[in-house]
Parts: structure tokens; sequence; C-alpha cells
């Protein structure tokens, strides 16, 4: 008979549609099961709810950002195109082409192969112990516990992943996962991401909580998301109170712009912050979005004040398809340089720079690259051994 959270993980798998026609996923189509959460997905689209829930139709993301629907369906063949109807109105008070609107909005370039491309940027695939699980550290693993999110941004690094395979653990994975865990007692620290973990409902996100509890060397859980960027509305008390209970959470999100800062950031902050739960934000240098340090200090300093902890700054990892978000080495050095003087009065909000090396050996820091000439680098690790790195040109 299976584990009750075993169960509970397995009944609630919604009919997405992904799973219905695999590359297709604009319009209303998270599918997850929103009533247990507290915010149904039949809800009027054109409410007059302050903050909007519900996906954008693939009319209106054509119309709105000014995207030829031709493109919006060829790219969404290649990584799905969804907008949260909260965040495409966030996109189109910053202007059709603003930095929020390019984030999600499809592309040309997309579409075209490029050289400084890399197969499987951060040795994501070569590094799983077993199935949905990511191990580079002896004290922390990744659990990919779901391939779907609330929106898709144009720059992610796992645009790649195999969408024929399976969208999320199954029984079997999860008791493979567990097992895991329990196995490897060095593990401390399991973390959520994907995909967003929050697109997995109350139910499963608790269920995985009481079973990581019930594996003695797990002292703590975190959580990766972009949903209080994305979708607000699913962060609410019952979630964020239930989260919050019998195993200490920290909960990273992935701000990377001011203009992605609402009321409704303020509103998610003081609610982390009542149920005692630590958030950090992590973001992507990404060109022609935040590639200048102003953009960057700003964007610091506002999360400093909601309570929000820096994290890192990411160098961007080259995946096919994100070509027109690449920022060169040294330019990355040149706006990290500029943003620690531009914070000497608030130090505690400067973020770590870091890059995810391609052959797998994990995050290490930016600065502390060697440059051996115009395009190439080296890191020597703690340990005396070497990894290199070949910039984009
Ligand atoms: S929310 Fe995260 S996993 Fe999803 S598309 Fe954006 S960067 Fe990728």
């Amino acid at each position: 008979m299976p584990s009750p959270a075993r169960s509970i993980l397995s009944q609630t798998v919604p009919t997405t549609t992904e799973e219905r026609t695999p590359r297709d996923t604009s319009g209303d189509a998270l599918g997850r099961p929103m009533e247990e959460d507290g915010h149904s997905p039949k809800k009027d689209p054109r409410s007059s709810e302050p903050v909007p829930h519900g996906f954008a139709s693939r009319v209106r993301i054509a119309e709105d950002l000014d995207v030829d629907p031709a493109l919006l369906d060829r790219a969404r063949r290649r990584f799905p195109v969804q907008w949260p109807k909260y965040y495409l109105d966030l996109a189109v008070r910053h202007g059709n082409d603003g930095p929020v609107a390019r984030l999600g909005k499809p592309d040309p370039s997309e579409l075209i192969e490029d050289p400084g491309d890399i197969a499987d940027p951060i040795s994501d695939q070569a590094k799983r112990p077993v199935p949905f699980v990511v191990q580079k550290h002896p004290d922390r693993v990744i659990i990919l516990t779901t391939k779907k999110c609330h929106f898709y941004c144009r720059f992610c690094f796992r645009r790649e992943e195999p969408v024929a395979k399976a969208m999320e653990p199954d029984d079997a994975d999860w008791a493979r996962i567990f097992a895991f865990l329990e196995a490897h007692p060095a593990i401390e620290e399991p973390i959520l991401s994907g995909g967003d973990p929050l697109t997995l409902s109350n139910r499963q996100l608790f269920a995985l909580r009481d079973r990581f509890a019930r594996i003695p060397s797990v002292k703590r859980w975190r959580i990766h998301t972009r949903a209080p960027v994305h979708y607000p509305a699913r962060v609410d008390e019952t979630l964020v109170a239930g989260l919050g209970q019998d195993l200490p959470l920290r909960v990273v999100t992935h701000f990377n712009h001011p203009h992605e800062i609402t009321e409704e950031s303020h509103r998610i902050a003081r609610l982390f912050a009542r149920h005692g739960i630590e958030l950090k934000n992590q973001t992507v240098l990404l060109a022609g979005i935040n590639d200048d340090p102003l953009t960057q200090e700003r964007l610091w300093r506002e999360l400093w004040h909601l309570g929000i902890r820096p994290h890192y700054i990411h160098h961007p990892d080259r995946v096919a398809g994100n070509a027109m978000f690449r920022v060169r080495i040294d330019r990355g050095r040149e706006i990290f340089a500029r943003l620690g003087a531009s914070l000497a009065d608030l130090p505690q909000a400067l973020p770590r720079y870091v890059i995810d090396l391609p052959d797998g050996s994990g995050k290490v820091p930016v600065p502390d690259l060697e440059r051996l000439d115009s395009h190439r680098y080296r890191y020597r690790h703690p340990d005396g051994h070497l990894s290199h790195y070949r910039d984009v040109r």
C-alpha cells in the first residue's frame, strides 16, 4: 500500500494543456487543481478584481505585446508561451517592448541556432543520481518537481529540458527520491525547483513537507519560485501558513527587474515575514533587461527594503534559444563592480555574482575567474582542480 504522502502526491496530477498538446501552452493552460488553493480557474477573465487571476489568451498576448501570431505559434512549439493576466498587465504598463515584455515575448532569434549555444550548459543532465534529482554539492540536492511554470521566461536555462519525458515525478519516482535522501544522510536540504514548484497544489506541497520532515537527516527545505513575480495570487495565507509548519523553510524568489516589484510583492514579503520564512532573491544578468548598474542597484535596494535578502546574480547560462540575453564576462564584471560601489552604503544588499560552470562543478564567483585571453577564462577550485570557460564572442 502506498504511503499517505505518495498517494497524495500522485492523486492530484492535473490535466494540463501541455499534456493534451505537448507544446501548445498559450491560454488558460496551467490546469492545476486551484480550487483547493482558494482560487478557481473558472473565474471571469474580465473580472474587476485588483489582482487578476488566470491566463491571457493567445489573441490577447499577440495584440498586447504586438507580436506576430505566426511567430508566437512557431516559438511555442520550441518552448511554451504563457502569460498570467497579472504579468501581462504589468508588461503593458511598462511598454510592449519594455523589460517585462521582453522576458516573455517570443523573438525570432529563439528559432535560430547560435554558435554560443551549449547543450546542457551547466551539466544538469549529467549530475542526476536518480531521475528528477540534481546533485552538485554533498549537503543539498535540487528536485525537479515539475516542468510547469506560470510563465515561461524566454531566457530559461531549462528550456531544452526534454518535454517528451514526464512532466512530473510519479509515485515510483518519488519513492526513489525519498529513498535516495534517506540513504544519503549528508543531504540536509532538499531544494524544490522545476519548473515552478508553486504550480503544485497545496496538498502536494504539504505532503512533501511532511515527508521531508520524517527524514532525520533533513534539517530544512527550500523552494525556488517565480510565482511571487508572475502569479502573486498563488501566494496566499493558506499556502504560506502551511509551508511554514514543521520544517524550517527558505524561499528563493526570482525578481529580475525593479518593474516586477509591485504592491503584490510588498504583500507577499509581509506574508512570509509574518510566518517567519526567510526570503532571498536571485536574478539572472540579462542583456537588454537588467545589464546596467543603475537597474541592478534599484532592484537590490528595493528588495532589501522589502525584507528580501540578496542571494545571487547568475551569469546567464547559454542554452539554445536564449542567445539574445547573453552577456560577456567582462561586461558582467564591470556591472558588478559598479553595483558594489553604488551599494557601498548598504553592502548587506549586495548579492554574490556567480556562474554555473558548464563542466558541472557548480557555481563559482565570476570575479574570481582568471582571464586567459579575450574570451577564455579559468577557475581554480579550492581542491586545486581547474575549470575552463569559453565566453561568447
Ligand atoms: S519560472 Fe524559472 S523554470 Fe520557469 S521558465 Fe522561468 S526561469 Fe525557467
